[in-house]
């Protein structure tokens, strides 16, 4: 029945004169995201309005899954779409439509027809009532409500005609690649790769960093690790992953810095060699799933020693939220069952019994200054053998 999708959005309406940059960048990712399943679909804007026709034949649960992962859209309505033939023809498709659409009569409905073209001969609030007339001659077992519908039969009298009733949310957000670049601290965990979702969904798109360990992480460590990224990539589209080997910087600091400041030392080195990457791509940001208090190195003091290090900002979207907040993004973004799979990480491997947990920044910087000039060195090798994976 439906070859097209009406396709709406909340917050680009609100930009003011950039609106245009938003409605095509939205143009743009829904493109994208359908380019990728079959058939064969041309995407518009038309007065404020977004558009998805299939020029072929399509599956529609694949094209509602696409379009659920395009940030910016807030809903998707399967569409009907005629010629204006005048009204006795609009209202046998309307009849038509809900025939085909709800199997079950015994509903309640409610017909709110938009005129937009005014010389329509009736307007809208006749529309509504003749129409709500047809409907209930022809369907006896329906109702009207007009304060609590179970269906709610939109007609929008354009220079086409419109006739919808499903809106499928979406995702929310804004369209990735109207707010620049952020490059994310991927670890295998929960809580990154729902810091990046949620970076993304507001529009910016994500490189990201993983520090690997051979041999203390293993090849399942890092796939896993690719896998995540490609979940993520799913919303953000694609993503430049940069795996660091990180193991010389790991042993040298283990050797030479006490164990119990380990994490916090090793996290400084992380961010500084992330911002390397970040600032060689055109990231603005950094983005991390830290979370205050969820361990030793997540404590305000110690963040505050992490981020000592940085000159580009931090996002750090889920800082805030408790564990089961971020779990239930993870589940409904699809990353969860990734990031439970048992593989060791590079922080697992050599944490201390008792880390700190109020580091004091001028003991954490004495202690660095033990890394002599070889640390330099090593963070040169670190990002001179770096292993770039494009994720899609
Ligand atoms: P996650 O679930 O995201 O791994 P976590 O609770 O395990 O978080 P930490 O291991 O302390 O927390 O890491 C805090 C943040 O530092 C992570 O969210 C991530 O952004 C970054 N990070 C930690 N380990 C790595 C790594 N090996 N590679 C890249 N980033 C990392
Ligand atoms: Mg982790």
């Amino acid at each position: 029945m439906y070859k097209s999708f009406l396709i709406k959005y909340a917050e680009i309406g609100i930009k003011g004169k950039n609106r245009f940059l938003f409605e095509d960048a939205l143009v743009r990712q829904a493109k994208i995201a359908l380019g990728k399943i079959d058939g064969d679909f041309e995407v518009h804007k038309e007065s404020g309005r977004i558009y998805a026709n299939a020029q072929s034949d399509f599956d529609f649960d694949e094209a509602v899954d696409a379009l659920s992962h395009v940030f910016g859209i807030v809903g998707i309505c399967p569409l009907v779409q005629i010629e204006d033939n005048g009204f006795d023809d609009l209202a046998e498709q309307v009849i038509k439509y809900i025939d085909a659409e709800y199997p079950d009569k015994n509903k309640t409905f409610k017909v709110l027809a938009r005129r937009s073209r005014k010389n329509y001969p009736l307007d809208s609030m006749e529309i509504n009532v003749e129409m709500g007339a047809r409907i209930l001659d022809a369907f006896p077992d329906m109702k009207v409500d007009v304060h609590n519908p179970e269906i709610e039969i939109n007609i929008e009298i354009r220079n086409k005609i419109n006739i919808y009733s499903r809106i499928i949310p979406g995702p929310g957000g804004m369209p990735v690649g109207t707010a620049g670049k952020a490059t994310l601290l991927l670890s295998g965990g929960i809580d990154s790769p729902v810091a990046g979702y949620m970076i993304s969904k507001r529009g910016v798109q994500i490189d990201a960093v993983y520090f690997h360990a051979p041999p203390y992480t293993s090849e399942r460590a890092k796939q896993k690790v690719v896998d995540l990224a490609k979940k993520v990539s799913k919303y953000s589209g694609p993503i430049k992953l940069f795996v660091v080997n990180f193991t010389e910087i790991q042993m040298y600091i283990y050797d030479k810095c006490p164990h119990e400041q380990l994490t916090i030392i090793m996290r400084r080195y992380m961010m500084k060699i992330a911002e390397h990457f970040a600032k060689q791509e055109g990231s603005l940001g950094l983005i991390t799933g830290e979370s205050i208090g969820q361990v030793a190195s997540q404590t305000t003091q110690s963040l505050a020693a992490t981020n000592e290090v940085c000159t580009l900002p931090v996002y750090r979207p889920v800082i805030a939220f408790d564990k089961q907040d971020i779990v239930d993004i993870a589940l409904k973004i699809d990353t969860y069952e990734t990031s439970i799979l048992p593989y060791e990480d590079c922080c697992t491997t050599f944490v201390a019994k008792h880390p700190v947990t109020k580091p004091n920044i001028n003991i954490i910087k004495k202690s660095e200054t033990r890394l002599s000039e070889e640390i330099d060195r090593m963070i040169e090798d670190a990002i001179n053998t770096v292993e770039i994976i494009e994720v899609e």
